[in-house]
């Protein structure tokens, strides 16, 4: 059985790939200095305490157990407190992913998966974005994610490392089996903010902006199923061998704000109340992929197509949450 060392897997989206991988019979070690990771989402025995900037930490994991191939999801991901406080992110994303490579080089572990992400686009110059699209992100969590994509790269050609960065739109929805799901803290993303407003009605959900050029006025968005990009993650691990780049993880349908809304409240049966306000900083109007390549190098399609079903798993979330 081969051990995946999974870095962040006490996360949203690490979480429910230690799942998947572990019920396709690999061993999952993971590594979460549980600032923002959950310790009940971890469904593997082997949970190690430990630091991307505390590299001896690191590196006892890695002599503690026979690594085969890295996934690698820790990173500090909110947009606007990376324009507050940017040497957070360059030193915990950047600094602490340096880190991480050199120990794996120095312990002969040459495979990674990595978290990239549809913000080191930018503003998009065309709609549907394919990884050919200029790299131009607007904030420091963008350039953070860009520049391990631009060091993964120099490292496959210097030292033959194999990579592959998967760069995802909005994940959203919880496992199927409502074991695990969606616990930021703070919360910003729409479809847990919506169905709390529904929970909770003193707290209607604010709709930043309704003027944009879209059909309602409200920003489209791609949202992706947690488990698909679980499933996307083993099906990179598996193809590492034979290939390394960035490939898009998207579903590669646009869903706006006013649309989420309306599929909360089908799913839950229940109205959201509703605050009107102002454009959020750095917003594109429209951001969707496509995932033509995903599909053909991976051999991967998303399995949840229709936003009300992903919505609906994270209602059945909401309503049960372990953490
Ligand atoms: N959004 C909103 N109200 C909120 C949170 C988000 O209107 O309280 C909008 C936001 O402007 C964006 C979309 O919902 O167009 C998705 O935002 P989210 O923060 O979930 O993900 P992002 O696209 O920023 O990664």
């Amino acid at each position: 059985m081969k051990n995946i060392l999974i870095v962040g897997g006490a996360g949203y989206i690490g979480s429910h790939t230690v799942k998947q991988l572990s019920n396709s019979g690999y061993n999952c070690i993971v590594i979460d200095n549980l600032i923002y990771g959950h310790k009940e989402a971890v469904f593997t025995p082997y949970f190690e305490l430990a630091d991307l900037l505390d590299k001896d930490s690191l590196d006892r994991v890695f002599k503690k157990y026979q690594i085969d191939s890295v996934i690698h999801f820790a990173a500090f991901a909110y947009v606007g407190e990376s324009v507050q406080h940017p040497r957070k992110y360059y030193e915990n994303n950047v600094v602490g992913t340096l880190n991480l490579l050199d120990v794996m080089l120095k312990n002969n572990v040459e495979k990674i998966v990595f978290s990239s992400t549809c913000a080191t686009y930018g503003e998009p110059q065309y709609i549907p974005i394919d990884e050919s699209h200029p790299q131009e992100p607007i904030n420091p969590y963008g350039r953070s994610k860009l520049m391990i994509e631009e060091v993964l790269k120099d490292y496959h050609q210097a030292y033959g490392l194999k990579y592959i960065s998967l760069r995802y739109f909005n994940a959203a929805g919880c496992s199927k089996d409502k074991d695990i799901g969606e616990s930021h803290s703070p919360e910003t993303h729409l479809i847990p903010l919506v169905l709390q407003a529904i929970i909770n009605q003193d707290k209607p959900i604010k709709v930043f902006g309704t003027d944009y050029d879209t059909p309602d006025g409200t920003c489209v968005r791609d949202y992706i199923h947690v488990e698909d990009l679980a499933i996307a993650h083993q099906l990179a691990l598996e193809k590492l061998d034979k290939y390394s780049g960035c490939l898009n993880l998207g579903t590669g349908i646009g869903t706006s704000v006013k649309e989420i809304i309306t599929a909360a409240e089908s799913v839950t049966g229940k109205m959201c109340p509703i605050e009107y306000a102002g454009r959020r900083n750095g917003d594109p109007a429209k951001l969707f992929a496509t995932n033509n390549k995903a599909k053909n190098i991976l051999g991967w399609s998303p399995k949840y197509n229709d936003i009300k079903e992903i919505v609906s798993t994270a209602w059945d979330w909401e309503l049960n949450r372990k953490y």
